[in-house]
């Protein structure tokens, strides 16, 4: 089924993409086995598997991770100085854990942008 519903913002279906939902109907799943974005949505028929979303997520995921984990590690660095081995068991499953969380939510915002700019999407289009 297509609707005939006006297209939405592109804030809109940025945030659609956030939650992991179709950006145009905000209802389908966009994304399939943790990163795959979905041929079309099941709700409104909208299509997505051609759209590339390339390196963007990853940059995103590593910009947010690397600005709370740095920050926050040098912190506890300063104020507790804790030993060693609290640093190397606490940051890097932190990192690991935000980026596990972070990317999927990335790949949503970056194809909810893509598909309400209207861009193609893949260099091959
Ligand atoms: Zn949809």
């Amino acid at each position: 089924m297509i609707t005939s519903t006006p297209a939405p913002s592109k804030f809109i279906a940025s945030l659609r993409g956030l939650i992991g939902r179709c950006p145009n109907c905000g209802e389908g799943r966009l994304l399939r086995n943790y990163l795959k974005p979905v041929d079309q949505c099941a709700v409104c028929g909208e299509v997505y598997g051609h759209l590339r979303a390339d390196d963007a997520p990853p940059w995103m995921t590593i910009l947010i991770v690397g600005h709370v984990v740095i920050p926050a590690l040098l912190h506890v660095e300063q104020v507790y100085e804790p030993p060693t081995w609290v640093h190397m068991a606490v940051w890097p499953l932190l990192a690991l854990v935000m980026t596990l969380i972070l990317l999927p939510r990335c790949k949503g915002v970056v194809l909810g942008l893509l598909w309400s700019t209207g861009a193609p999407g893949s260099e091959r289009a």
